[in-house]
């Protein structure tokens, strides 16, 4: 970034005062990736932003770069989550992905893919949808961008297709090829379902719950797509 005022759109991934009575802000940045913007004073009341600092707050963030520091100017509110930022168990659910995105993100590093995967997390996360099947849905299409997602459809060893599906470690086996005991057995319904939770549009995916009982046990296989996740980027 070169020296200069920028129009930067992105979302709040964390929110730090100084003892000096700054505010840090580590954001989310569509085309500048994750980096941190400082905001002198604001703590103390010099320039005000109000509940616009807050984690998971969407906008537009009026900057200055100097050859040092990205400095706060203004931000204008575009979506601030408010359903979920007023619900502790969505908060935390939430600030555990935004986690996980200050944690994995590589700084200044564009990475709009995943940003647009979060804005369509955090969007369901506002609705009465089960929490651990949104973070199915995240992980998965997040890594899927990142080709760090197991393969659910065929099998990662003879590239037929799965029914009932045998996931080793970072891969998927059918019947035939599965290599241990080991393995986390996933039956038919809940393959084609969990499918289904990561590869519909958001608005089909609504309708699609309403319809359904969720079966899959998403708070394992959660687990395991943050297993791969750590594994592959430590
Ligand atoms: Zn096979």
């Amino acid at each position: 970034m070169r020296q200069g005022f920028y129009k930067l759109t992105g979302v709040v991934l964390k929110r730090h005062e100084t003892s000096e009575g700054d505010i840090r802000l580590y954001n989310l940045f569509r085309d500048f990736g994750p980096q941190w913007i400082l905001a002198p004073g604001a703590a103390r009341g010099r320039r005000r932003f109000g509940g616009a600092t807050e984690p998971l707050i969407w906008g537009h963030f009026s900057c200055y770069k100097s050859p040092k520091q990205l400095y706060l100017r203004d931000i204008e509110v575009k979506e601030d989550h408010w359903n979920i930022r007023s619900n502790p168990d969505k908060l935390e659910r939430a600030m555990i992905w935004a986690n996980l995105l200050t944690k994995y993100l590589l700084p200044l590093q564009p990475c709009n893919e995943v940003m647009a995967v979060f804005y369509d997390s955090l969007c369901l996360l506002e609705g009465d949808i089960d929490e651990s099947m949104i973070e199915w849905r995240f992980l998965y299409r997040w890594m899927k961008k990142w080709g760090l997602a197991p393969e659910l459809i065929r099998c990662a060893s003879c590239g037929k297709e799965v029914t009932t599906a045998y996931w080793d470690g970072d891969v998927v086996f059918c019947e035939e090829c599965r290599s241990n005991k080991d393995e986390l057995i996933i039956p038919k319904e809940e393959l084609r379902e969990m499918v289904f939770a990561f590869a519909l549009p958001r608005e089909s995916l609504v309708r699609w719950i309403q319809r359904v009982e969720l079966r899959a046990n998403y708070v394992v296989y959660n687990r395991k797509l943050r297993d791969i996740l750590r594994l592959s980027l430590a």
